[in-house]
This record gives structure tokens, C-alpha cells and sequence, in this order.
């Protein structure tokens, strides 16, 4: 099978690109890739193909959708604070550009592709509840949380619309390998690596005692991978996190472990908008993927901090 990835040299997306090439079922992967915040550096040892272009160039997703069995959506404009400076330029990306990759799906004659599309936990908002169960009505807060819910919302639409054959996944924080600490995600687990690296307190917004659903990135490829082997689908958005619930202090005291030594923190005022838990009810993916085991949090920051002390990716950006 051919295996079109946007997004691709992206974080979860290369990673991704290296876990399909080492399938037997997938003959060819080609990530399709602006680099505008990926980098061809990610895919260096992966047979994949890159192609630089947009999935905004509606032609060159047609030509490549074309010859695809499936097609992994990762493309994005990332980052809350980005959208909340410009909503539009969100919008475009994730909304507008998923509807060019739906479209270009609907358009192959013939068996048309699996599309599996990439949401986000952002779609829930700041629902006070101990799990997040995709049941739960959607409250995004941001653009970027808006734009997401346009994205999956289309994804559905497009399976009770056309019959194509989808899968939409909220992913939850999604860590490890090739996710660098000046990403615009900012996500906090390679911002403290970067800071311990660099002998520094650890950056805590408020009390610490907020807390999150660590997935790594290894297992989310997993699933994916196999969700694509397997051609599964779903009338409904998936979790793709597994319930976890670690704190920031927890997590802090977690990396000092990692790293042999304990770590120091820095307390500074809280981030407006900061939500207080995120941890996803996994009912719903393990119902669909019954036999996923996932890295644990532990196994998979030691992964993170040696590839971290390795790369220059790793670098505050
Ligand atoms: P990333 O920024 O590393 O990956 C996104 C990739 O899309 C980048 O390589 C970027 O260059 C590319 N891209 C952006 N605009 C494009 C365009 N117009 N055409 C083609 N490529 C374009 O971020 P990531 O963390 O790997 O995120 C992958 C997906 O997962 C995104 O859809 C994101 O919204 C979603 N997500 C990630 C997390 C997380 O914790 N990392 C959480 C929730 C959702």
C-alpha cells in the first residue's frame, strides 16, 4: 500500500513516516510538507519520499491523494497562541486545507482512500471532568481548538456525506523524539529538558498541580500504523490518549529521575487559559485497538532525554 502522509516531516508525522516504512503491508510512504514548521532533518534515514509543497496547492494534493491507499492528515498551523494573533491563517490551515485533502480523496475514481485526520484535546475546552469522553460536547476556547473541530467535524461529515472511509483522533500531549524545545507548540516536556540540559530551574506556570495525559509519540504511531494496516474507521471522533494523569511537579520529579539528578523549579505566575486537567476517557480507542500497549511515561522520557542529548533539534529553538 501507498501511504500519503501530510505533515510528514513534522514531529508526529516523521516519526509516523518511520513506523509505516517498516511495515511489510506499505510499499511506499511520501510526506507532503510545507516545512513551515517540520524539517527535512526529521525524515534523514527514513524511506520516505519528501515532497515540499502545501496541502493549500490543491492540484499537487490531487496528483498525490491519486496514487495513495491512505492518507494521514498531520498538516496544521500548531499553537493556541499563534491562532488567538491569527485566527485566520488557523482557519486556512486546518480547516480549509483538511477540506482540500477531503476533497481530493472524493475525487479518486475507484477505491478511494483511508483518510485518518489528526484533532485535538483542544476540542473539549476546560469541561471540569476526571475523563474526557468523546460523548462530551465540544467547547473549544481558541481559534486553534475551533479550527481543529472544523477539521475532524468535515472528516465525519465526509463518511456520512460520501462514504469515505474515515478516521478523525483528538490526540492528547503527544511527547518524545523530534519534538523540539522551540516548536511552536511549546509543548513543557522539551521545554524542561532543555532547561535541565542547560543547568536551569524548571519553568512551572502556577501551582504545579495541573495535570496531563502524556502520550508518546511512539505510541500514537502505532496506532496509527495500525489503523492504516487495518483500514479502521469510525462515525465518531477517537481519543487517541490513554488516560493517564501526571502533574507538572510529578512530572518534574519524573525527569529528575531520568536524568540521575534532582531538578530545581521556578514557580512563575499562571497562563491565562491554562486548563486545569486534560486526561481522555480511552474507552473508545481500545475498544478499536484492543491490543495497543502504551510506553510508559518513564520509558518513554528516557527515550526523549537521549535523543534530546543527542540532537540539535533539541536545542531551544
Ligand atoms: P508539527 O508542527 O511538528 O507538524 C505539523 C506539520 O505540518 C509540520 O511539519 C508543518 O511544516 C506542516 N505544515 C503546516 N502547514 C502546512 C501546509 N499548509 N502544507 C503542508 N504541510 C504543512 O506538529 P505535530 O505536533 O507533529 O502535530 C501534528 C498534528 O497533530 C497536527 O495536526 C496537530 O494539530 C495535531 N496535534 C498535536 C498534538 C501534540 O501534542 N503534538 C496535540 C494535539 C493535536
Amino acid at each position: 500500500m501507498r501511504v500519503l502522509v501530510t505533515g510528514g516531516a513534522g514531529f508526529i508525522g516523521a516519526n509516523l513516516c518511520r513506523a509505516l516504512a517498516a511495515r511489510p503491508d506499505v510499499d511506499h510512504v511520501t510526506a507532503l510538507d510545507d516545512l513551515s514548521t517540520g524539517s527535512a532533518a526529521n525524515l534523514d534515514g527514513v524511506p520516505a519520499r519528501l515532497v515540499e509543497g502545501s496541502i493549500l496547492d490543491r492540484e499537487l494534493l490531487g496528483h498525490l491523494v491519486s496514487r495513495a491507499g491512505a492518507v494521514v492528515h498531520l498538516a496544521a498551523r500548531p499553537s493556541v497562541p499563534r491562532s488567538v494573533r491569527d485566527p485566520m491563517a488557523s482557519h486556512t490551515v486546518n480547516a480549509t486545507g483538511t477540506l482540500n485533502v477531503l476533497e481530493a480523496c472524493r475525487a479518486v475514481p475507484g477505491t478511494r482512500p483511508h483518510v485518518i485526520c489528526a484533532s485535538s484535546s483542544s476540542v473539549y475546552g476546560d469541561i471540569a471532568v476526571p475523563h474526557k469522553s468523546e460523548d462530551l460536547p465540544a467547547r473549544p476556547l481558541s481559534p486553534y481548538g475551533a479550527s481543529k473541530l472544523a477539521a475532524e467535524s468535515y472528516t465525519l461529515a465526509y463518511a456520512s456525506s460520501y462514504g469515505l472511509p474515515v478516521l478523525a483522533f483528538r490526540f492528547f500531549n503527544v511527547y518524545g523524539p523530534l519534538q523540539a524545545a522551540g516548536h511552536p507548540y511549546a509543548a513543557v516536556i522539551p521545554v524542561f529538558l532543555a532547561r535541565a540540559v542547560a543547568g536551569e530551574p524548571l519553568p512551572i506556570h502556577g501551582d504545579g498541580t495541573q495535570a496531563r495525559d502524556f502520550t508518546y509519540v511512539g505510541s500514537v504511531a502505532a496506532v496509527l500504523a495500525d489503523a492504516v494496516s487495518r483500514r479502521v474507521t469510525s462515525t465518531g471522533p477517537v481519543n487517541l490518549a490513554f488516560g493517564t494523569r501526571v502533574t507538572l511537579i510529578e512530572l518534574a520529579g519524573l525527569l529528575g529521575r531520568v536524568l540521575g539528578r534532582p531538578l530545581g523549579t521556578e514557580f512563575l505566575p499562571p497562563r491565562t487559559g491554562d486548563i486545569r486537567e486534560s486526561r481522555a476517557s480511552p474507552r473508545r480507542l481500545l475498544g478499536l485497538f484492543p491490543g495497543v500497549r502504551p510506553v510508559p511515561l518513564e520509558e518513554g522520557l528516557r527515550a526523549t532525554a537521549e535523543w534530546f542529548a543527542t540532537a540539535p533539534l533539541g536545542a531551544p529553538g
